[in-house]
């Protein structure tokens, strides 16, 4: 069967919600010109510098290297985060994630939760379920690493701080935040997000169009070696997000194509909600000076220190 693009390449791969059958370069073209779509959109062009967080899982690896397609690869930064979850973390994944992006004249500056929050994750989790708290790892783990990767950014003045989520990771948050009734967070998602503090690098997300099956193959067509082992935390305790995710790949198996609608359609819709709501100013954090959400007078990551019992507040 021939690449229904080209022609004359044989076809490697079915795209479901495109029902094209394409060849490993048509395939390999397509995803890289909706990511340089979305990067106009969100204005990544034109930017001085953009710090890009890398985890070496295959959603970094493929963000480093279509992004430097896209963008001078001497405006992009990497950034990595040692979270220190034992038999996880390993050296050699870092040194082979450091050796690809040297390869694509990419910077790659990097920190851990022990060095900049004070504590491991495993020891967070630890000090929290020691106190028959309920709080699951990903909650320490991505608070902290949005701090962090903001804080870096701020620190080598991007203009920019990108993450490597993709479509299912960016549906998956709009249905929580929606199951939540969390209309602030959610008019933050989106392909043009408003600024809700100075303290604030902007967040932008170039592979938010492109399916997680599809970045697994871009990985694996380019040859890329990344972490494959899963995080211990995953199975420890199922989050709403696995459930959520587990529901969406049924939906999108009955009917090919259903993400990318609802982003689609939640994207506009964002916008003209936007349009007519005054957000504000978020307030800061006593303890840290980070923006924090409305109403609240820690951040939520100073409160679940202080609630593991791992820092200390005035609460008078
Ligand atoms: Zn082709
Ligand atoms: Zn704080």
């Amino acid at each position: 069967m021939m690449c229904d693009l080209c022609g004359v390449r044989e076809a490697e791969i079915y795209q479901a919600h495109s029902r094209k059958r394409l060849c490993k370069e048509c395939f390999l073209n397509d995803i890289l010109a909706r990511v340089e779509k979305e990067a106009k959109k969100q204005n990544l062009l034109n930017a001085n510098k953009i710090l890009i967080a890398v985890s070496g899982g295959k959603d970094s690896l493929v963000l480093a290297d279509t992004l430097s397609k896209i963008v001078n690869p001497n405006r992009i930064v990497a950034f990595n985060i040692v979270e220190g979850i034992k038999g996880y973390n390993r050296e050699d994944q870092v040194r082979e994630l450091s050796n690809y992006l040297k390869e694509l004249g990419i910077d790659l500056i990097s920190t851990s939760f022990e060095k900049s929050v004070g504590y491991t994750l495993d020891q967070m989790v630890k000090s929290s379920s020691q106190r028959g708290l309920n709080v699951a790892a990903c909650t320490f783990c991505g608070g902290f690493r949005r701090k962090l990767i903001n804080g870096a950014g701020r620190e080598v003045n991007a203009d920019f701080v990108s993450t490597g989520h993709n479509l299912d990771d960016e549906v998956q948050t709009i249905i929580i935040n929606l199951l939540r009734g969390d209309v602030k967070k959610l008019l933050r998602i989106g392909d043009s997000q408003p600024k809700l503090s100075e303290k604030f690098v902007m967040r932008v997300k170039p592979l938010r169009k492109v399916y997680e099956w599809e970045t697994t193959m871009y990985a694996y067509f380019k040859g890329f070696h990344f972490q494959e082992v899963e995080c211990p935390y995953i199975s420890a305790k199922p989050t709403m997000r696995a459930k959520v995710r587990d529901l969406l790949y049924a939906l999108e198996e009955r009917s090919p194509g259903a993400l990318l609608q609802i982003l689609e359609n939640f994207d506009s819709l964002a916008e003209s909600i936007r349009k007519g709501t005054k957000l504000g100013s978020l307030p800061s954090c006593k303890l840290c000076g980070e923006p924090t959400s409305f109403g609240r007078e820690y951040c939520k990551n100073c409160e679940l220190l202080i609630s593991s019992g791992l820092i200390f507040a005035d609460r008078t």
